[in-house]
């Protein structure tokens, strides 16, 4: 059976610490996140009670798999992030389920890493950034990461 993507009326006002523009596709503009991902989100925000600064939201599949070299992000093939084709739609992934936070130094870092590991995001470590996912939402382990 194909996986149809709908696209979804985003309310953004339930989610006021966070835009649009910064969390789109930074390719193609596409807005499609997993049900109960940008609440969750804006819970982390909310607790962790500092900003947050998106350096990486949804992505469409043809941006996420280009490479670096060729202005894509060069992305794990089975990334959280892609929206329009999620890797996990045998899970039910209807969206995008990953974001990456820009960390400005070591212990912020390490603040924001203890708020969304308690509340129950799985964590990667990334040079300047936190990757920041809800892999629970359909079925799979928290976890924690480098690259
Ligand atoms: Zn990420």
């Amino acid at each position: 059976m194909p996986n149809y993507i709908v696209p979804v009326f985003i309310d953004w006002s339930l989610y006021p610490s966070f835009t649009p523009a910064e969390l789109a596709c930074r390719d193609s503009g596409l807005l499609q996140f997993h049900p109960g991902f940008l609440a969750s989100l804006q819970s982390l925000r909310d607790a962790f009670g500092r900003p947050m600064v998106p350096t990486s939201g949804c992505r469409s599949r043809a941006y996420n798999d280009r490479p670096r070299a060729q202005g894509g992000v060069g992305g794990h093939p089975r990334s959280l992030h892609v929206a329009d084709d999620p890797v996990h739609a045998d899970k039910g992934q209807l969206g995008c389920l990953a974001v990456d936070i820009r960390t400005p130094d070591a212990a912020w870092r390490g603040d924001l890493f203890a708020c969304a590991w308690r509340m129950g995001w799985s964590v990667g470590w990334g040079r300047g950034f936190l990757h920041l996912d809800r892999r629970d939402f359909i079925g799979l382990a928290k976890t924690s990461f480098d690259y």
